[in-house]
């Protein structure tokens, strides 16, 4: 992958220092911000791609931490590329800013320019912590699908501005094979997969089962499940249409190691959708994107494992331990208290089947002891560097347990984790 950046990296360059100069100097650097920012923008469109090799190796929360650093940067190229060009021209025709902007505007290709940076800032502005927290999760994904207007926008801008990749032969060949080959990877991952998947697997609720008063178990079927290429550790985003209204999409983990028979899921009630389904009714058509996530057993370096797990983060770890056959495994399960335990018989009785030890964890974060201090981490699992650790829980534990990993000196490599928030 890293190849492949800078690859495309090197030739840019090269076709930006080969595409001439822009009418001054300042319109000439306009003109590298702008051929940057394109760029920027197809690596983006490639990280939420959801391409199933790239997901399986690097983990959708990952990519997700990394379209954020992109955005961001991609944010102040745009910006930079923007106001260099109203900078340059203003400076060209000897008049202000403000007057050179107005003088934009009426062209279409600029203001197709100006309109898709209009939405890159309000998207930015829109996801920073604060605000980000104030918005309904549908709201906020709502003003995201904006971002797909943006790039037609800016592809059509690209079009029809005096662009370095228009310079040569070989520029323009590279820039729409770049193009198209990002669209394609967009659509196969986003459309043509998940629209494929569902038709040929027909999946359906076949069993609804309570695990507590606010936890319940959603078992799900369909045609020729052996084919699905799921794995234990790994998370879909499910639509129930019908019972639920189409737009919402909810991420839940496997709680179950995938036998090619039936899936299941497994989700505490956070909100209306989560709560709702102990009501599905058996035979609900389900649609379901993914599997998704590196949280698996693919990654594993050694033979002996640590898993951990927070609240409802168990469901994941439930399944990899069910995976788990060969090796010595540990299990450190934290909740509030004894009753919040879900899946706690089944994780008992894997853990004794497979000779490895438990402990559950009881007890609040910023109250009482703190068992992923590293000196607590190590004192419960003291050949910690030795195994590969599995991490999934609440945002403030998980990073209360990498924190202390890293303290131990635990390999990166042998760390995996898994967050309950891709947003
Ligand atoms: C990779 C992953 C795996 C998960 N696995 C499980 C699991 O196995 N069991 C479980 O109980 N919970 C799991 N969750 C959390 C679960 O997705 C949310 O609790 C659930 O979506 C809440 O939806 P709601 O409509 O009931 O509640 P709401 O009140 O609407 O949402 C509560 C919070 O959930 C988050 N959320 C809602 N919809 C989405 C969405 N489409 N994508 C991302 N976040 C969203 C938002 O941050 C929101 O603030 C997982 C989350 C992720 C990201």
């Amino acid at each position: 992958m890293w190849t492949f950046v800078i690859a495309n990296t090197v030739i840019v360059e090269i076709l930006f220092y080969t595409g001439g100069t822009g009418k001054n100097g300042t319109l000439t650097v306009a003109k590298f911000f702008g051929l940057h920012a394109a760029l920027l923008m197809l690596f983006q469109l490639l990280l939420v791609a959801r391409l199933p090799w790239l997901d399986r190796r690097i983990g959708m929360d990952r990519l997700t931490v990394w379209h954020q650093w992109v955005g961001f940067t991609l944010l102040w190229t745009l910006l930079t590329h923007a106001t260099l060009v109203v900078l340059g021209y203003a400076r060209l025709d000897g008049v202000s800013m403000l007057k050179t902007l107005v003088a934009l505007s009426g062209v279409p290709a600029s203001l197709l320019g100006i309109l898709a940076a209009v939405i890159v800032v309000v998207i930015a502005v829109v996801s920073t912590r604060n605000l980000r927290r104030r918005l309904r999760y549908e709201t906020w994904h709502g003003l995201h699908l904006l971002l797909y207007l943006a790039v037609g926008m800016s592809f059509v801008h690209q079009l029809q501005e005096p662009a370095s990749f228009k310079a040569s032969g070989f520029g323009r060949v590279f820039w729409w094979a770049l193009w198209l080959l990002t669209f394609g990877a967009f659509v196969i991952g986003r459309l043509v997969l998940p629209v494929w998947r569902n038709a040929y697997h027909l999946f359906q609720v076949s069993a609804v089962v309570p695990e507590s008063d606010s936890v319940v178990s959603v078992y799900v079927t369909g045609r020729h499940l052996d084919r699905l290429p799921a794995r234990a550790g790994q998370f879909s985003v499910w639509r129930f249409p019908g019972h639920n209204h189409w737009w919402l999409a909810n991420p839940f983990s496997l709680s179950a190691a995938p036998n090619g028979q039936s899936l299941r899921l497994t989700a505490r009630a956070a909100g209306k959708t989560s709560a709702g389904l102990r009501h599905l009714p058996v035979g609900t058509r389900v649609f379901m994107e993914g599997p998704y996530g590196a949280f698996t057993s693919l990654h594993r370096t050694r033979p002996g494992a640590l898993l951990i797990a927070g609240g409802v983060g168990i469901t994941p770890v439930r399944a990899l331990l069910e995976e788990h056959t060969a090796g010595d495994v540990v299990v450190l399960y934290r909740v509030r208290s004894a009753d919040d335990a879900v899946l706690i018989d089944e994780v008992r009785e894997l853990v004794a089947a497979r000779g490895g030890r438990l402990h559950l964890l009881t007890g609040q974060t910023g109250a009482g002891t703190q068992p992923f201090e590293p000196h607590n981490l190590h004192a419960l699992v003291s050949d910690i560097t030795e195994r590969d650790v599995y991490v999934c829980g609440p945002t403030a534990m998980t990073s209360a347990v990498l924190r202390g990993l890293r303290k131990l000196k635990v390999p990166n490599r042998q760390v995996h984790a898994e967050r309950f928030s891709l947003a």
